[in-house]
């Protein structure tokens, strides 16, 4: 039986479809199909999903909303699981408690709905709540792990409550690495006004109008701390290089953009510019983009 038709008859009450292109529910476009895409609706959905591949050692990759995946040219055998109808959102005294799903702008809609400011940072950014805080996305000014203080994930197919300094937050990175589901995200917001709010988050949406067009991952390389990641690309005349569809942005050099390409063509992009840069300038980047790379529970 294939894995589509397993899933379907072990779990018939899980939202399900089969054959997920990656291409199109990734902001790079590109990649291959995954046998089947799986929509948990709750933490216990979730939990009978993970009891389920355990035992039929079936394979998975968890995705938001694909605005750092790198996904893989090839087929995957195995199940994407996604968290688009986790969407719960409720305050708790001047927190906002969210669940994985939510985005990024259903966020920041719901805290200025309720006064509660510190998420304005935020604006602009493609992102789900269980995806900003797996990497913790942000900008200079802020980042998820400033505001998280609880996070409620499933590790090893069981139930877990994580404090913040449990989550090993750091430069984009964290330990949700693709093995550990988040469930939802207890965050601190500060009782705002209206007027400060709106100003606020009208001031961070004018600074992402300088940002690339077309279709990307955002930063593929994280700042090393000699100099802005962009560039150092840009001072080893990589602006504009280019494999097949895949490019280096001419206006920020630290963003790959596809146009047609493949996802071989953006990873090996993404490689030769690493490349360069070592053999420039000594400098070792690291990659903020998570390549595709299945688990198993
Ligand atoms: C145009 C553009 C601009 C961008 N600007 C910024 C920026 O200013 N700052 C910034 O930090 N980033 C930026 N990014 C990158 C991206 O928006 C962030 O990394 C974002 O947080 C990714 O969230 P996502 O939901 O799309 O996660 P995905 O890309 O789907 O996944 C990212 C990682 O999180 C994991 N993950 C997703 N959901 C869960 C979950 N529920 N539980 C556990 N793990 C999970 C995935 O397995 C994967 O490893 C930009 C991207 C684009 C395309």
């Amino acid at each position: 039986m294939g894995i589509f038709a397993l899933l379907r008859a072990r779990l018939p009450a899980l939202g399900m479809e089969r054959e997920f292109d990656f291409s199109r529910h990734t902001t790079i476009g590109c990649g291959g199909r995954a046998a089947a895409a799986v929509f948990p609706a709750s933490k216990e959905e979730l939990l009978t999903l993970f009891r389920v591949l355990k035992q039929e050692k079936i394979p998975y990759f968890l995705l938001g909303a694909g605005a750092n995946v790198l996904p893989a040219e090839e087929r995957f055998d195995g199940a994407v699981v996604r968290f688009s109808r986790m969407q719960s959102l409720r305050r708790e005294k001047s927190s906002v408690v969210a669940a994985a799903g939510v985005t990024g702008g259903a966020l920041l809609r719901f805290a200025e709905k309720e006064l509660l400011s510190g998420f304005e940072p935020f604006t602009g950014i493609p992102t789900t709540v269980g995806g900003g805080t797996a990497m913790n996305a942000g900008v200079p000014a802020r980042h998820f792990a400033d505001l998280v203080e609880e996070v409620e994930a499933v590790a090893e197919g069981e139930p877990v409550l994580l404090k913040a300094k449990d989550c090993a937050f750091g430069e984009k990175e964290s330990i949700f690495t693709g093995k550990t589901a988040i469930v939802s995200v207890r965050m601190r917001g500060t009782e705002g006004d209206p007027e400060t709010i709106r100003r606020t988050l009208a001031e961070y949406r004018g600074k992402r109008k300088e940002l690339p067009h077309g279709r990307s991952m955002g930063c593929v390389f994280v700042n090393p701390p000699e100099c802005p990641a962009g560039k150092l690309i840009e001072c080893c005349g990589l602006k504009g290089a280019r494999f097949g569809g895949a490019s280096v942005s001419n206006v920020h050099a630290n963003f790959i953009l596809n146009e047609g390409g493949t996802a071989s063509d953006v990873a090996a992009l993404a490689d030769f510019v690493k490349e360069e840069v070592r053999r420039k300038t000594g400098i070792l980047l690291r990659e903020e983009i998570r390549r595709f790379r299945a688990e198993h529970t």
